[in-house]
């Protein structure tokens, strides 16, 4: 354990599971996570040791086979997989979001179907929202379901599935009109479809077709694709939760606990860099003694420490909210926008304490720069994030005048 980013107050249980994840991180993750990542690779040994440890069912009920573990709990692991590489949490982090929706809203059929699969890590889930023309204005999406008979025809294009290829369970949303007669709040008219599908690319079920991966600047090994629905059956009793017209709100549910897995990522990416950052510090010498020696450099290093430290605190907080029952929502959003906009500072100046070195793909440091930006943008950017803040403070703080 480092001097940083310590947790009080955890359980024999929790600091149990945490070191065995940090081991796990330290001794198969960081080892081979930039030669993967430069070749796009799935780390498909990691996810097998993930599942092994059971960290798929981390947070899923003990009476469907998970671990019953808190919010807490997962965004500590999150921190510790996300030190040792970004990606990896990424695999996890669509599954954990789909198995929550399903355990917060599912039916019990639905629950019973899906979740002791899905702590196993047989069943793997995907979420989404997006499409090509809109992300942050989720009040837009514009594929459509209709009904007919005991099913409903999906039609429409989505974009960015997060573990689009590898995953067998897709929570979709979509706008169904039946039941909501036009002119229904947008927000009222959607609905999650459970879509269950073949992992891999191509036609994987009659209607659905995942094109293929969509290359990207980092964020590598994880895949992330379009989904292209053209006549998709899907069966009545895979609406999530039975009703249709809930669907936005189970998704924001959803990404509302995302939201602290960003964060939590935030914090392990900035704490890996801040750790090669002071590392280097004390091994390159200029002008006769170690650069850790001038202070500019050890300023850097004291600033970027420093937001390790607030993150985490951050990140936590927002955690223990969710945990205690309450809404989340103010401190789950700060904390997402506070880490994500640290890690990438942190980043950049571990980034330069490198010199030119930090620009050569030897050093891990390099592709915890091409990773860091992701984090600005997915569940919801740092624009959305300062709305959802805005418009909570003023709640709270309404003027009686
Ligand atoms: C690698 C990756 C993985 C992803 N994985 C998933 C996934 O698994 N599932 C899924 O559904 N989506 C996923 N996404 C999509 C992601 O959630 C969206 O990219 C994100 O929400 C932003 O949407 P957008 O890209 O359409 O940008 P836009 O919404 O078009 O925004 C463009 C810019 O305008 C700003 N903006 C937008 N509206 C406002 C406003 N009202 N006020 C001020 N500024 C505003 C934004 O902050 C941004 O700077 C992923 C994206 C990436 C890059």
């Amino acid at each position: 354990m480092s001097r940083l980013a310590q947790t009080h107050g955890l359980t024999d249980v929790q600091r149990e599971i945490l070191s065995t994840v940090r081991d796990f991180v330290d001794k198969e993750i960081i080892p081979v996570a930039t030669e993967l990542e430069h070749r796009d690779e799935y780390p498909q040994d990691i996810v097998d040791g993930l599942k092994e440890l059971g960290l798929f069912g981390l947070m899923i009920p003990e009476e469907y086979g998970g671990l019953g573990e808190s919010l807490l709990t997962y965004a500590l692991c999150v921190e510790e997989i996300a030190r040792g590489w970004m990606s990896v949490s990424g695999i996890i982090n669509t599954h954990f979001i789909v198995a929550y929706m399903l355990k917060q809203h599912g039916t019990q059929e639905q629950k019973d179907h899906f979740l002791p699969r899905m702590a196993a890590g047989d069943i793997r889930g995907a979420f989404s929202m997006s499409e090509p023309a809109l992300g942050s204005d989720v009040s837009a999406i514009s594929s459509k379901a209709v009904k007919d008979g005991d099913e409903y025809v999906l039609n429409g294009q989505k974009m960015w599935l997060t573990n689009g290829g590898t995953s067998s369970l897709v929570a979709v949303l979509v706008r169904s009109d039946e039941g909501h007669p036009e002119g229904t709040a947008p927000h009222k008219s959607m609905t999650t479809f459970l879509v269950e599908k073949e992992p891999g690319f191509g036609e994987v079920r009659p209607g659905l077709t995942i094109p293929g991966k969509i290359d990207k600047m980092g964020y590598k090994g994880v895949d992330t694709t379009e989904l292209i629905m053209d006549g998709l059956r899907i069966p009545a009793d895979r609406v999530l939760g039975g009703v249709t017209g809930r669907g936005f709100y189970q998704m924001m549910d959803g990404v509302e606990v995302g939201r602290v897995n960003v964060a939590a990522r935030g914090c392990g990416v900035a704490q890996r860099a801040f750790e090669l950052g002071v590392q280097y510090a004390q091994q390159r010498h200029t002008f006769g003694k170690q650069i850790a020696q001038h202070q500019a450099i050890q300023f850097k290093l004291a600033e970027m420490a420093t937001k390790v430290e607030a993150a985490h605190a951050m990140m936590v907080n927002a955690a223990r909210k969710k945990d205690s029952g309450e809404r989340n929502d103010l401190e789950a959003g700060m904390a997402k926008y506070l880490a994500s906009e640290y890690c990438k500072e942190v980043v950049e100046d571990a980034f330069r304490i490198h010199g030119g070195y930090g620009f050569s793909k030897e050093y891990e440091i390099e592709r915890l720069y091409r990773e860091a930006p992701m984090l600005l943008i997915g569940e919801g950017t740092a624009e959305i994030q300062k709305m959802i803040i805005g418009r909570r403070l003023l709640e709270e703080y309404r003027f009686q005048g």
